[in-house]
């Protein structure tokens, strides 16, 4: 079984797999506004812009530690993926991570003062 780890979610899989299409279309990454693993903030890049697209997903993707790399499997598109070995550790990881309920330390959608 595996369990959502999103904040108030707590909806649980079978398979990992079902578990990453749910996140996807339910949690909607490229909207957050913070990083749920470690509070990481969206930065403006230019003032009065909109958020930079893809920031937060960025940030989790190039952060090497297995909190923010098993969040990267949920949250990254499979098709396309050109280096098989890192796509199967980040799975072998959030295979570990999700199989247990436990919850985001951060609301992702919590913007807080920006
Ligand atoms: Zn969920
Ligand atoms: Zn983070």
């Amino acid at each position: 079984m595996f369990f959502c780890p999103f904040p108030g979610c707590g909806r649980v899989f079978s398979t990992l797999w079902g578990l990453k299409q749910h996140f996807r279309r339910e949690h909607r990454p490229w909207l957050w506004r913070r990083c749920p693993v470690c509070g990481q903030r969206k930065r403006l890049t230019v003032p009065r812009r909109p958020f930079r697209y893809g920031s937060v997903i960025k940030h989790i993707v190039f952060r090497e530690d297995s909190a923010h790399q098993a969040v990267a499997y949920l949250i990254l598109r499979s098709d396309g993926v050109s280096n098989r070995s890192l796509y199967r550790s980040r799975r072998d990881l959030a295979r570990r991570m999700f199989s247990r309920p436990r919850q985001f330390a951060f609301d992702p959608f919590d913007g807080g003062d920006v």
